[in-house]
């Protein structure tokens, strides 16, 4: 069984997205069959994958609210062994539908359950929050990624969310790890340098290799609603969301 890993950070903006459309494209096209779960209403995952977001017939809040298979939600994307499952706005309500909901935090976890054996990687993009949708990634998953971006409060509220996955693993869901944190939009400055550093004597080797830099390309490209490595396969972005997948592949 293949690796389930949502991709958080409550705080916004952090590359979370980016990582996860870029990475999924990337081990994709090593031959792993992937499935990336939009899980923030936002569904710019969805849209970064070139799927129109307003138009999908089935979304996952028809998965979490109403128990429709996901097999029935998935969605094709240009590559063949890369689904999605695509969110959109509607999701926003399933914040407060769950909450009266039987095994409110295990919708996605249950969902998942029927397809998962299909894939080797499994990633959940998490919205910036720690609400109940959130949770449900957390409690599917087999691990956690976060992304931290190189500025200044890079650090901010990690020690919240390294609290929140605590509580996950030691009541709902006792399997869940630290997969692993990544330092993203680094910058040639004394700053990112600082940061890179801090990070790594603080969290050692729970911190990738690999770092991604801050590269407009890696901006660009959602807007043509094509992973990186189709849109500028020799860009700086590219090659360091290859170097990611090659490090998790080798670590596996
Ligand atoms: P949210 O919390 O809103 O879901 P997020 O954590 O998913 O945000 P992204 O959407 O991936 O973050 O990135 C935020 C913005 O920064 C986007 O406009 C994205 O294109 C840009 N961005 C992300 N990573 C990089 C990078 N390495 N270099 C340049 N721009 C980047
Ligand atoms: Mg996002």
């Amino acid at each position: 069984m293949g690796d389930i890993i949502a991709i958080a950070n409550q705080k916004g903006g952090v590359g979370k997205t980016t990582t996860a459309v870029n990475l999924s494209a990337c081990l994709a096209a090593a031959g792993r069959r992937v499935l990336l779960v939009d899980l923030d209403p936002q569904g710019n995952a969805t849209s970064g994958l070139g799927i129109d977001k307003n138009a999908v017939t089935h979304s996952l809040y028809d998965a979490l609210v109403d128990d429709v298979p996901l097999r029935d939600i998935i969605a094709p994307t240009l590559m063949e062994n890369l689904g999605i499952v695509p969110s959109n706005k509607q999701l926003a309500g399933a914040n407060v539908e769950l909450v009266e909901m039987e095994e409110r935090e295990h919708r996605l976890r249950r969902s998942l359950h029927e397809i998962k054996e299909s894939y080797d990687y499994i990633f959940v993009d998490c919205p910036p929050s720690l609400g109940l949708i959130t949770l449900n990634g957390l409690v599917a998953a087999t691990g956690v990624m976060i992304p931290l971006q190189c500025e200044y409060y890079a650090l901010e509220g990690l020690s919240e969310l390294l609290q929140t996955i605590k509580l996950v693993r030691d009541g709902l869901n006792p399997a869940l790890q630290l997969h692993g944190v990544l330092l993203t939009m680094y910058q040639h400055t004394n700053l990112s340098e600082q940061v890179v550093a801090d990070v790594r004597t603080h969290l050692g080797e729970k911190v990738y290799e690999t770092v991604i830099p801050r590269n407009v390309t890696l901006s660009e490209a959602p807007s043509f609603g094509k992973p990186i490595i189709f849109y500028d396969l020799k860009s700086a972005g590219a090659r360091a969301y290859l170097a990611l997948a090659r490090e998790m592949v080798s670590r596996a």
